[in-house]
């Protein structure tokens, strides 16, 4: 197995006027991804993207911004199917600390999200797969009006019409007793 990690920004890499970068993560990114971890909720992907760091003092300031499509199965239709996503996001690199972990007022106060390094290098690949992971919906729909799987018959309503759909919406008891269910 190689474990060929991609991403790590050499912290001296980074200038005072900062570094910019862009990504454009493909088939071969998420594969070796997926290598590496079994339970990722996507199938494959593709995204492109910039990040640029700065180096503030001991601490590294990380922009980012993510665009691209993760194949999900739609919660609803079980479907697998190819959704649109987008992040944009601001990290703060502390170095990590030898001890507690101190509280920093300073920091408390801004709306980063604060994270830790050590040794020289930023793990960028890190960072960008949590952001992927974060842009994952709760529950995933293939469309806004997906319709599901029929309950008693598991036909997906998208593609057609089974017969024991029909009796339900026409029948006002089963409307009744599908509003008692919720
Ligand atoms: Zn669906
Ligand atoms: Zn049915």
């Amino acid at each position: 197995m190689k474990t060929k990690k991609t991403l790590q920004i050499s912290i001296k890499s980074i200038t005072e006027t900062g570094k910019d970068l862009s990504l454009d993560l493909g088939k071969e990114w998420f594969d070796r991804w997926r290598e590496e971890d079994q339970g990722l909720e996507f199938s494959q992907g593709a995204m492109r993207g910039t990040v640029s760091l700065a180096k503030h003092g001991h601490d590294i300031l990380v922009r980012g911004h993510l665009q691209g499509l993760l194949d999900l199965a739609c919660g609803r239709c079980l479907e697998p199917y190819a959704a649109s996503l987008e992040t944009a996001f601001d990290l703060l690199l502390v170095p990590a600390p030898a001890g507690a972990a101190p509280e920093d007022e300073e920091l408390s106060a801004a709306d980063l999200d604060l994270d830790f390094y050590s040794g020289e290098t930023v793990d960028l690949e890190a960072i960008i797969r949590e952001q992927i992971i974060l842009m994952v919906p709760l529950k995933p729909l293939c469309q806004e009006t997906c319709h599901g799987l029929c309950p008693l018959c598991g036909a997906n309503l998208n593609r057609e019409t089974c017969s024991c759909q029909v009796e339900k919406s026409d029948s006002p008891f089963a409307q009744l007793a599908k509003l008692k269910e919720k």
